[in-house]
């Protein structure tokens, strides 16, 4: 068992002055608080500026919220039934402020008190020539805000725990009682070279200022602290998992290059392009150093991936090894089975696929091909993690798009050889920004494909409004007399299937109308697999120009010939869904187009969105402005990944810290890898306790 010393931190949350039994089963339930260890890391997620009070006279427009101390005057109810609102007139002495209130008007009317002197506290805005304030924090004015001073931290909390009474006040006052006895008690857990060399405050400052900041300094210093500790702690476990694994876990040594050289010198079809050699020659040197590869692999969508994956499953098949490639999805499965089909049928190699919709009988000889050796290449999806595929000796691992696999499922690809690991490689087409990639891919090396093959002219990328909608036809018109097909891409409105299956329809006739000469093609999500297909050959046969579709081609489509996306409804989609709808053409050697269309409303993110698309092309660039715009939880494919809770810091925002914290966790482990030394104590005595907290957390759940 593990024995953990009982600390101070772990004394119950009902101990705690002003808590008691029923308070501490809410916190429990709804904010898994169970200690005073717990409360104490409970952070805040904004803090409100209370320091100083505002004149209604002084008010700007890009003030974000203002503290004001003033006396409500009179008060009046407008509007009817559910439009109904309250509205009060508020003053200072220097000006008028309009409060207003759409819900909750009768508790308002019974608890608020005209003539009553009050500090309101919310965003102002200018309403014609009159400052109003909707829904404002009131609070009686008092002895104690009478004063201001304070910043008020704003934690996450539960409608029910509101309902309740406890609010973010609330908290601060528990949590001012409980650093009252225990801040002492809390240990340093960074090593003095950290501190003095960045310049942070100690662990104990820290949190007390996190959560009750004295001055926007006080708070600001306390952020850059823990936050630079989470991300140093994030780090040094990744970099730790990866020295781990190059200590512990052999590879196959792949150093026999027979069928390679055939490939190379008879088959390949183009010259690789310089970022496809250098990739190349990382995964080899991987492959034949002994230790298990585990590489990550980044590159635009057309920037040639297929290649650089077969070139790599060739060298384990020339050393008598087996590769496998697993997709997330069945038409993307049968994407990358085509495109390794084509190179396997000129080598000679033995090449299957495995899905969900392979019968018993095939999957029945795939399994023996696969035992006995005899199919030297297997792509699926998550069909091959099943436990009756069985490998003669599988030695390297292609994952595409991983992020939408967990960890267990590579451990469960890895337990498909008991001899030695297979090598990893993890193929990526929406480029994610630096900071995810070292905190979510921290234990991979990384390879980044940043050039596209010679010849392909970059995609004009162009914003049109609803109103040009002539235009647009005409030049698509023009397009395709020069021989050229279309995509028509509709947004999928979530949650509505019947509206997106009507807007489908809509504009499928709109276009049918416009261009009455050409054949169409129509593809959404209500369609089984074989009419899409069916569809989709038809417009790679060029029996149809134009291709109508919902999001759905948003994968698994290659046309050379298709050489616009137009895009209806732009503003509904995603930075990183635009750039991969993108993507689906200029994969010829033509002039392709991207015409994103919109109406004249746009909010300021789906300006930003739009701008960036019309200029550039470049993935990385865009995955970093996503990644400003919605952070870093939202990001596509990054959501289940518990490596991005994080509690103080944020990725979009907090990049320098993280290179910092990387760079650090590195040193130190290339230094003193086991931790031993007295400078680094903290640290280990620190990791010993998270990984008790840990264990003690599972018992509790
Ligand atoms: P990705 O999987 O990275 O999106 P693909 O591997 O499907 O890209 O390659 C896109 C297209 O570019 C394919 O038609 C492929 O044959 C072609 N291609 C790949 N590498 C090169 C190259 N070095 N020169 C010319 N064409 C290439
Ligand atoms: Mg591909």
């Amino acid at each position: 068992m593990n024995e953990r010393k009982i600390s101070f931190f772990d004394t119950k949350i009902e101990f705690l002055k002003g808590v008691g039994p029923q308070k501490a089963e809410l916190l429990n339930k709804e904010l898994s608080i169970f200690t005073f260890g717990d409360l104490i890391e409970y952070y805040p997620f904004r803090h409100e500026d209370r320091t100083q009070f505002h004149n209604i006279c002084d008010i700007t427009e890009n003030m974000t919220a203002v503290q004001i101390k003033g006396r409500l005057r009179s008060w009046e109810k407008v509007g009817e039934g559910h439009k109904m609102r309250l509205i009060g007139v508020f003053t200072d002495g220097t000006g008028y402020l309009e409060l207003t209130w759409f819900q909750g008007i009768n508790w308002i009317e019974k608890n608020l008190r005209l003539q009553g002197d009050y500090v309101v506290y919310g965003k102002p805005t200018l309403f014609g020539n009159k400052w109003q304030m909707t829904h404002p924090e009131m609070e009686t004015l008092n002895a104690e805000n009478d004063k201001g001073g304070y910043f008020q931290a704003v934690y996450p909390l539960t409608e029910k725990l509101r309902k309740r009474y406890i609010d973010s006040k609330q908290i601060s006052k528990w949590m001012k009682n409980v650093l009252e006895v225990s801040l002492g008690n809390i240990k340093e857990t960074l090593p003095l070279v950290l501190t003095s060399k960045f310049r942070l405050i100690s662990k104990q400052e820290a949190i007390y200022h996190i959560h009750l900041p004295i001055n926007q300094n006080s708070l600001k210093q306390a952020q850059r602290r823990l936050k630079f500790e989470e991300l140093f702690y994030n780090q040094l476990r990744l970099i730790k998992q990866k020295l781990i694994r190059k200590v512990d876990y052999a590879g196959q040594i792949f150093d026999k290059t027979q069928l390679l050289s055939i490939f190379y010198n008879e088959h390949l079809p183009f010259d690789l392009t310089n970022a496809q050699k250098k990739v190349i020659r990382e995964v080899f040197n991987d492959m034949k150093s002994g230790k298990q590869m585990n590489r990550l692999l980044q590159g635009d969508v057309g920037s040639g991936k297929t290649i650089v994956a077969f070139i790599s499953m060739l060298l384990a098949i020339d050393n008598d090894a087996q590769a496998c490639l697993m997709a997330p999805t069945e038409i993307l499965s049968d994407q990358h089975f085509n495109g390794l089909k084509k190179y396997a049928d000129l080598m000679g190699v033995k090449i299957a696929e495995l899905t969900g919709s392979v019968g018993k009988k095939a999957r029945r000889a795939i399994d023996e091909g696969l035992l006995d050796g005899s199919i030297k290449i297997i792509v699926g999806t998550h069909a091959l993690l099943e436990d009756h595929v069985q490998f003669k000796n599988l030695g390297l691992c292609v994952i595409d798009e991983q992020h939408r696999f967990g960890v267990a499922q590579r451990a469960k690809l890895w337990d498909k050889n008991q001899n030695f690991r297979p090598h990893i490689l993890v193929m990526t087409a929406t480029p994610i920004p630096r900071t995810l990639a070292m905190t979510l891919y921290g234990d991979l090396d990384i390879s980044i494909i940043d050039e596209l093959p010679k010849g392909r002219k970059p995609i004009q990328t162009i914003h049109k409004y609803d109103s040009d909608r002539l235009r647009v036809f005409e030049f698509m018109r023009n397009e395709i007399l020069k021989g050229r097909q279309i995509y028509v891409v509709y947004p999928l409105i979530e949650e509505n299937e019947t509206l997106n299956l009507k807007n489908l329809m809509d504009g499928y006739e709109s276009i049918a109308r416009a261009f009455p000469e050409y054949a169409l093609s129509i593809i959404h999500g209500k369609m089984g697999w074989k009419e899409k297909d069916y569809e989709m050959q038809r417009f790679k046969n060029k029996e149809t120009q134009i291709l109508v579709a919902t999001t759905v081609i948003e994968v698994g489509v290659d046309v050379p010939n298709a050489s616009v996306m137009l895009i209806e409804n732009a503003n509904r989609f995603g930075l990183s869904q635009l750039h991969q709808l993108r993507g689906r053409v200029g994969r010829g050697a033509e002039q392709s187009y991207c015409i994103l269309m919109t109406d004249y409303q746009l909010s300021k993110d789906t300006r930003i969105r739009i701008d960036t698309m019309v200029r550039t092309n470049n993935g990385f660039e865009i995955s970093e402005v996503d990644l400003s715009l919605r952070g870093p939880g939202d990001m596509a494919g990054t959501q289940q990944s518990g490596m991005l809770d994080l509690k103080v810091a944020d990725l979009a925002k907090d990049g320098e810290i993280l290179k910092y914290a990387r760079e650090s966790a590195l040193e130190i482990l290339e230094n003193d890898p086991e931790l031993s030394s007295t400078e680094n104590t903290p640290i280990k005595q620190h990791i010993d306790s998270l990984k008790s907290s840990e264990t003690n957390w599972s018992r509790i759940s």
